[in-house]
């Protein structure tokens, strides 16, 4: 409960339940919630509790983190009926787009149409 937090950010928000979201799965290092604006079938951010703005932000410290939550997509989105394959994405930075400063990889899945040009 001593993780960094940044009150004004809108995923610390959902971490502290302030802000409701469609939660798929919580541990104590991270939570897992449907993302608002689906660009696939299934879409959910996988989001550490811990402030973290940037993948520029990250230390050391959080390098299991970041394999545990990578290690969980693919059981997750089995469970989510996701069989025949799904992306992950960090965006990081204005160049890459990132639109929420609290670091979080989307996994998205499902028939494929949606995934690339
Ligand atoms: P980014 O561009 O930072 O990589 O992606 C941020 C993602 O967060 C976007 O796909 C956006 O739809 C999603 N998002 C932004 N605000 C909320 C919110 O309040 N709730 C949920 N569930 N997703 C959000
Ligand atoms: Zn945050």
């Amino acid at each position: 409960a001593t993780l960094k937090h940044d009150p004004s950010c809108i995923f610390c928000k959902i971490v502290s339940g302030q802000i409701p979201s469609r939660k798929v799965l919580e541990t104590d290092e991270f939570i897992v919630f449907h993302d608002i604006a689906p660009w696939a079938p299934v879409h959910v951010l996988m989001v550490p509790k811990e402030h973290i703005a940037t993948l520029y932000d990250s230390q050391d410290r959080h390098a299991g983190m970041w394999g545990r939550m990578l290690a969980l997509a693919p059981g997750l989105m089995r469970d989510l009926g996701v069989t025949n394959g799904f992306r992950t994405i960090v965006n990081t930075g204005p160049d890459g787009l990132q639109e929420v400063q609290h670091v979080h990889i989307h996994v998205m899945g499902g028939p494929r149409p949606w995934a690339k040009g």
